[in-house]
């Protein structure tokens, strides 16, 4: 590695952490340091810390690598940091870790790095042949969208919903709730990741060579907007690809549908009668403050009673999965999307409704550990959305 890339990348960092005037308001609001029985070397703080004396005395080894890769990258440190004291970019800091880390072969944790050669290799993290990437729309007679067509919505469909069988039902879902309020829109045959999992894991290299092949395939097909199903995508491409990407819309899909419901394209033909509860991922809530549109989307439902948490939008609590974590398992006293099950279950809701695939795949294992099936069940909106919307 190049020296003046370690020194300026060293400089960005100590830049941000001096910054920190170690009051710790931050821990209090890590999940992980919630669910760690309070290390000093979790929390915002106590992460960027640890990278900095790493960095000062030259001790960048595993040790620190496991430290950087518990963050969820959820971003609950930074927002007490900008509302209390000094807005520290401690997310920024720590993704510059992980990148130096990987830079100076220290790569991420073993099922990270299987993950992220899947990713390599097939073009999804999780070695799934590309050549049944979009097996989960057989029956849909979706249009294609793999070169300068008519077609001017792209539904960029993201790895997790196009192979995990419980996830492929959102997808379905949402490409059924499309075609319904009529909207011109199209799948790729040839879709690859977004390079967010190579991003979260420090993987810049390969980031930058799956973003090259979007950017020009999004270019090529001439589409005005992309709509995502994962917020971790949507984030990804918003702030990653925007200097590429100028002529095109990006939107999470629930911000999109917020806005076919206030312009009436969505028809409900059923009511659903149920007291749910909502889950803000963090890429939703937290980094992008979109939290009003998922609600809108839930309250056009028919019959459907929405009862919040206590720790809600931006204060919602993290399911655990973000930041490269749904590809690793770490030893934790108690897992966060088991404590956010609890937590929805106190509300009385029947379903735990959120509108992310790492959030709905963590809840709905946290709840088969939990022996909770009888009580709560874990839901995308756009399941309920469809369920509303269907004759
Ligand atoms: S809240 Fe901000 S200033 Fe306080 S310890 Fe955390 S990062 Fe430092
Ligand atoms: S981003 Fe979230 S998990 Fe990471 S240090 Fe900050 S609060 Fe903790």
């Amino acid at each position: 590695m190049e020296d003046t890339y370690k020194i300026e990348i060293t400089r960005d960092i100590f830049d941000i952490v001096s910054k920190c005037v170690r009051c710790r308001f931050c821990f209090t609001e890590c999940p992980i340091y919630e669910v760690s029985d309070g290390w000093v070397t979790q929390g915002g703080s106590g992460i960027t810390q640890s990278l900095y004396y790493g960095l000062k005395f030259d001790k960048i080894d595993e040790d620190l690598r496991n430290i950087l890769m518990r963050c969820t990258t959820c971003r609950s440190c930074e927002i007490i940091c900008e509302r209390l004291m000094a807005g520290v970019k401690l997310v920024d800091a720590i993704h510059m870790g992980r990148q130096l880390l990987f830079e100076l072969e220290i790569p991420p944790i073993r099922e990270q790095q299987k993950a992220l050669e899947f990713l390599q290799k097939f073009g999804n993290p999780y070695g799934m042949q590309p050549s049944k990437r979009i097996a989960w729309a057989k029956e849909l007679n979706l249009k294609k969208l793999d070169g300068k067509s008519d077609i001017d919505t792209l539904y960029y469909v993201g790895c997790t919903p196009s192979y995990d069988d419980r996830v492929q039902k959102v997808a379905r879902s949402i490409a059924r709730i499309l075609q319904q309020a009529g909207i011109n829109f199209g799948i790729m045959e040839n879709e690859k990741c977004s390079g967010d999992p190579a991003l979260q894991m420090g993987e810049r290299g390969l980031f930058e060579m799956l973003k090259e092949e979007n950017v020009n395939k999004f270019g090529n097909a001439g589409v005005k907007a992309v709509v995502t199903t994962s917020p971790h995508d949507f984030n990804c491409f918003l702030k990653e690809y925007s200097e590429n990407l100028k002529d095109i819309e990006i939107k999470h899909y629930t911000e999109y549908f917020s806005d076919l419901v206030d312009q009436g394209k969505i028809t409900y033909k059923n009511e659903i009668r149920q007291k749910v509860t909502f889950q803000d991922p963090c890429y939703l809530g937290k980094h992008n403050k979109i939290t009003a549109q998922p609600r809108k989307i839930l309250s056009s439902i028919p019959g459907i009673e929405l009862i919040e948490m206590q720790r809600n939008r931006e204060n919602s609590l993290c399911c655990g999965g973000g930041g490269g974590r749904i590809w690793a398992d770490f030893d934790e006293e108690s897992h966060l999307a088991e404590v956010r099950v609890l937590e929805a279950l106190e509300t009385g809701a029947e379903v735990l409704v959120t509108a992310c695939p790492f959030c709905l795949i963590n809840f709905t294992d946290a709840i088969k550990v939990l022996d909770k099936e009888n009580a709560i069940v874990a839901k995308d909106i756009s399941e309920i959305m469809f369920e509303a919307v269907i004759s």
